[in-house]
């Protein structure tokens, strides 16, 4: 049974499950109440049941079938993808780990949002307060030449 490599995107606490491959769940529940994602992982190059690694089987990054991992380079090259080993040593982690900062923002901001329409202010009073032209400044999302308040 393979082991897979789970990561919650909300405290980024790892988890490990073991399990079928026909049972893997798509998130796991981490203990924070967030969901934990599986973590991206590189395919190993296993040699093919005759001894070599140049069989043509189904690629699942390319979503095709290919004659050899020569033929994926190649179509990998001519759609432009870029292999994990030529990215920066961290560009996995790091997109996580800003995909884990838009995604307490966002609950922070649903909760702000919430708070507010439970205080008894309107739709449309909630979601300026929020997003507030000065907030999203802040953020570096909106101009600082704006002007909105
Ligand atoms: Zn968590």
């Amino acid at each position: 049974m393979p082991l897979y490599s789970y990561r919650c995107v909300l405290c980024g606490t790892p988890q490990e499950l073991l399990c079928a491959v026909e049972s893997k769940p798509g998130l796991v529940e981490c203990c924070c109440g967030g969901d934990a994602s599986p973590r991206v992982t590189r395919l190993a190059r296993t040699p093919g049941r005759w001894g070599g690694v140049d069989t043509a089987h189904y690629n699942r990054g390319l979503g095709c079938h290919v004659d050899s991992y020569r033929d994926v380079d190649r179509i990998a090259e001519k759609r432009g993808l870029v292999p994990l080993s030529d990215m920066d040593a961290h560009f996995v982690d790091d997109a996580h780990d800003a995909y884990v900062a838009e995604a307490k923002q966002g609950e922070a901001d649903t909760q702000e949002y919430q708070g507010l329409i439970a205080s008894g202010v309107t739709a449309g009073e909630a979601a300026a307060r929020t997003f507030s032209v000065s907030k999203m400044q802040d953020r570096g999302i909106l101009d600082t030449a704006v002007k909105g308040e």
